[in-house]
């Protein structure tokens, strides 16, 4: 598909992006461009758009705001050192918008189009990719837009691109988070959304959210709606736990977590490294006991967003325990190093995992 693309008529001055790009803060700062393309019953994909970035005008009866048709990714693109910009994995993303898609009664964007989409923004906005510890978060999104009342499924999407430069996800830069067990709320249910990625279910998970932060606590770990005995995932994040003989333990995909790349790519090369991995159910009371009896040596949880972020402390309602020492252990840097480094160009990338942009104007 052709993209009409109408650069920003007033583009950032190189000056100002340089002071935007020093320390932003998460999702604060954007980039000058946006990219959109239409769906609609009669016509399907169409009017695809490279255009600045500003608001929708949407009908108050637009089908998202009742009805809540919403889906998005999260991915990110590397400044290297040699001044070319890469992305990891986006045929993911890609793969994994149209599942999300179709789990939401929504029209599948083809991952063609999808990478069409991605590429055509980092390059018309690549000055806005940060180098060193930065990246451009990238967030392609999709809602239903046709302006009805009644519940079925719209017959009109907007598919959107957006992109901001980031720092470090956690503002405190400590070396590890504190979690809050939610013994109230659950993510997810067997046969529910919990392994697509729709705005509803962060809607849902915001209360325990804000529970963890009254506890004193940066994210929560939600267990299994059913015996609310496993451990899934955190609110945006996978779970890994380090075991005492080096192997390493992560809740399996049931339908109710979210298949994260990230979560993928560390199991890759976990075994290539020839650690071995368990996907396997993972009893929060066991997490305790083993914490105490130092079976579990180390605990992390990983996204896009935060990588690989290791988990100090564990607060629930009986109590709290430490992992560990309280710090990133041995094993968990040795991954969050492995990962970003292969993102980042500085590690071999076995796997061919690392998409390079073509067009980038070196440095
Ligand atoms: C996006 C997300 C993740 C992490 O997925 P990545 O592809 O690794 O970024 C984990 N859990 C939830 C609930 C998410 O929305």
């Amino acid at each position: 598909m052709q993209f009409v693309v109408e650069q920003h008529p007033n583009p950032t001055p190189a000056e100002q992006i340089a002071a935007r790009l020093e320390s932003p803060v998460f999702g604060r700062v954007f980039t000058d461009h946006m990219v959109t393309i239409r769906w609609s019953e009669a016509s399907g994909w169409h009017d695809a758009k490279v255009e600045a970035r500003r608001p929708f005008q949407i009908d108050p009866a637009c089908a998202v705001l009742h009805y809540a048709q919403e889906i998005f990714e999260g991915m990110k693109a590397y400044r290297r050192e040699d001044g070319s910009i890469a992305l990891f994995r986006p045929d993911q993303n890609a793969k994994r918008f149209r599942a999300s898609a179709a789990r939401m009664s929504m029209a599948e964007l083809p991952e063609e189009l999808f990478m069409q989409a991605i590429e055509a923004l980092v390059d018309i906005d690549q000055a806005w990719v940060p180098g060193g510890d930065g990246s451009l978060y990238i967030r392609p999104f999709m809602f239903a837009n046709e302006s009805f009342l009644g519940v079925r499924a719209s017959a009109e999407y907007l598919f959107c691109v957006i992109a901001c430069p980031v720092g470090p996800y956690f503002k405190s830069g400590k070396s590890a988070v504190t979690v809050w067990v939610s013994d109230q709320y659950t993510r997810a249910a067997p046969g529910g959304t919990g392994a697509a990625k729709c705005g509803g279910n962060y809607a849902a998970s915001l209360i325990a959210q804000t529970e963890a932060s009254a506890k004193g606590c940066d994210q929560v770990v939600f267990l299994d709606a059913a015996q609310h005995r496993w451990i899934e995932e955190l609110g945006g994040m996978n779970v890994f736990f380090v075991m005492d003989d080096g192997s390493l333990v992560t809740p399996p995909l049931s339908g109710t977590i979210l298949p994260g790349i990230t979560r993928a790519s560390i199991i890759d090369l976990a075994r290539k490294e020839g650690i071995e991995v368990k996907e396997t159910p993972y009893a929060f009371d066991s997490w305790r006991e083993d914490a105490a009896s130092g079976r579990v040596k180390e605990a992390f949880a990983c996204g896009t967003a935060a990588v690989v972020t290791a988990i100090g402390e564990v607060r629930h309602a009986g109590g709290e325990f430490t992992i560990g020492d309280g710090g990133e252990g041995q094993v968990t840097r040795r991954i969050r190093t492995l990962l970003t480094g292969i993102q980042r160009g500085k590690e071999a990338d076995p796997s061919n995992w690392v998409w390079k942009l073509k067009s980038t104007k070196q440095a």
